[in-house]
Parts: structure tokens; sequence; C-alpha cells
């Protein structure tokens, strides 16, 4: 843990946008004010950095954005962050501004570009997880996760009504690149027949098994939700093997995609945003250098970057076992 004297920070938002990210900069930008340090917004995560697309914020540049979806300093993916040559500009920007701390909100790819400059410039990188597949380690809870999946769980409501309307076999396909929470976590709360996650083999017989077990119970409506990165992930090509198999059920396909990236954050990313953003101004000033401001067991807790980047959350196997037993 590196000690120094940190006058002015800068915040930035890395990787897939997720709902809360304007709380989370909200936070940074009053905490940091109120301490009496600079604070500067970088637009479009580290293509912004290397760019010099750095503005000075204060408290009024977030007013009336807790509440939106999105980002006000909007993300981007950047490759020329993973080249020296990008880094080394990026820290040049950062020292012509005078900025001395870097918060940056984002996912664990982000994360992994605050490690390897923090580890090659004398710039303490401190990471709030914001991203809606949850799939970081060192923390219970990811900026944005809560509302993407209350957004799931509010279309997957909805297709219930039609298709139990037409005794029809559903699939809906979520976000999920590699990790299944959101499908899991959806899927439970919705009452799905069978959830498919990456973290969890799918054995494609035993699918096809229990869906034309309960066809002949005259369970005629089925709910599969299956995370987008998992084997089966491509619900069009699911839809296809299980028409090819039993083509009695009346198969149908929707793919969620970006709407469960945004809208309004719910109530607790909104907190979690709040608080964690608070921890991270106060962390640069203490001195607690290239962490990941968690929470675990609703404490906030640090994670070392290094730690935070080569970890993943796992999903026990119990879950599934519930999931089946509640869909008999
Ligand atoms: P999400 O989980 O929503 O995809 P993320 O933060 O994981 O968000 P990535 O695209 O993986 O998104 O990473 C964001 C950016 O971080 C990359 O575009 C790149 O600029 C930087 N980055 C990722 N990995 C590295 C690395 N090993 N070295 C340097 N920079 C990196």
């Amino acid at each position: 843990m590196k000690k120094g004297k940190v006058t002015k920070i800068g915040v930035m938002t890395s990787g897939g946008d997720a709902p809360g990210m304007n709380a989370a900069i909200r936070a940074v930008v009053r905490t940091g004010t109120y301490n009496g340090l600079g604070v500067c917004g970088i637009m479009r995560g580290y293509s912004g950095l290397i760019e010099n697309d750095i503005h000075e914020m204060d408290s009024r540049s977030v007013a009336n954005i807790i509440q939106r979806g999105g980002t006000i300093l909007k993300t981007a993916r950047s490759k020329a962050f993973t080249t020296p040559e990008g880094r080394k500009a990026a820290y040049n920007n950062l020292k012509q501004h005078g900025i001395d701390g870097l918060i940056i909100i984002g996912g664990d790819g982000s994360f992994k570009g605050a490690q390897t400059f923090s580890n090659e410039y004398d710039i303490p990188c401190i990471g709030l997880p914001g991203t809606i597949d949850k799939d970081i380690a060192g923390t219970d809870v990811t900026i944005g996760f809560d509302t993407a999946v209350n957004t799931a769980v509010e279309a997957i409501d909805k297709i219930r009504d039609t298709m139990d309307a037409h005794d029809r076999l559903f699939i809906v396909e979520v976000m999920g690149r590699d990790a299944g929470y959101i499908a899991l976590h959806s899927g439970i709360a919705t009452g799905a027949e069978n959830i498919l996650i990456p973290e969890n083999k799918t054995d494609i017989d035993d699918l096809i098994c229990s869906l034309s077990e309960k066809e002949k119970r005259k369970k005629l409506v089925n709910l599969v939700v299956v995370a987008e990165g998992g084997e089966y992930g491509d619900a069009n090509k699911l839809a296809e093997i299980i028409k090819e198999r039993i083509p009695t059920a009346d198969t149908r396909v929707c793919i969620l995609g970006h709407i469960q990236r945004g809208g309004s954050p719910s109530c607790a990313d909104r907190l979690i945003a709040s608080h964690m953003g608070y921890y991270a101004v106060e962390s640069l000033l203490i001195g607690r250098h290239n962490v990941m401001v968690g929470v675990i067991n609703n404490k906030i807790h640090y994670t070392p970057l290094d730690k935070a980047v080569k970890q993943k959350q796992t999903i026990g196997q119990e879950w599934m076992k519930i999931v089946k037993i509640l869909a008999s």
C-alpha cells in the first residue's frame, strides 16, 4: 500500500455501461470537492485519458444525475491503452492536469488496465465494480446488477403472460458473457423451468428429457432462461435443437438485449454506488491505494486490484438443484 498526499483526482467510467454509474460519479465528485480535492471527469474511459478529453468538475456538474441510467462521462473500450505507448500518453495527460489519483468505475478488464498502469506509473488507482454481470470477486454486489436483473424480471413476467395464454415454450436469452448471475437470479425469480449458465455444463439430452416429460404431464408452459455466454447461449440455435427434438412444442425465442443495460438505476444500485464512491475517495485520501472497493456481508471491503482481477465469483451448485426442485 503506497502513501502519499492526493490533491486532484480523475474519475472515469470504462468498459460496458451499467445503471448506477452516474450515482457513483456523483458520489466521487461531491466527496472529492467536500474534502478540498480538485476533481476531473475523464471522458470515454481510457480512450479519453489518452486523447486528453479531461474536464474539471464541481458539485454542480453532477446535479440531477443520480436517477439517470448510462454515464455522463460516456464509456468506451480502448485498444491503445493496452499498449505501453498508450499508457505513457495517458500518464503525460494526467501529469499535465495535475491529477495524482484515479478512480475507475468499470469491470474486471478496466481493473486489469488500472493494475498495469499503477505498476508502471506512480498513480494510485481505485476500482469501483460497475458491471451488470456481477462477475467480479471481492464483492457481493456490483453497480448495475440489481437494476439489470429487475429489468429482466419485468420483461420475463410479461413474456410469461403471453406464453401462458398460448401454452408456449419460451427461450429467453439474457446478458452474461462469462457469468450467469442475471440468468440465474431472473430465472429463479420468474419461475423458469430451466436455467442455462456458463458456469454449469449443459446436458442437452437432460434438458430435452425434462421439457418432453413436462409436455407429457400437460405442463405446456415452459420457460428456459439462458445466459448469452453459455454453451447454448445463442437462443435461436437452442430453439432449433428443441424444435427438432420436440416438434409438438410451440417454441418461441426472445432476446432481451440492451434494455438490460439501460433505465433508471434501482434504489439498491444508487445506494451501493453512493457508498462505494464515497469510500473510493476516502481510500485515496488515507493512502489505501490500488484496491477495489466492494461490499461483503453488507460491509465495505477492499480487495487489492491484482487479486480482484485474478479471481471470479462462483455460483454454488445448490442453486441448480433448487431450480430443478422448484420447477417440478
Ligand atoms: P465489462 O465487464 O462490462 O465488459 P470491462 O471493464 O471488463 O467491462 P473491458 O473491455 O474488458 O471491459 O476492459 C475495458 C478496457 O480496459 C479495455 O478496453 C482496455 O482499454 C482496458 N484493459 C483491459 N485489459 C487490459 C490490460 N490487460 N492491460 C491494459 N488495459 C487493459
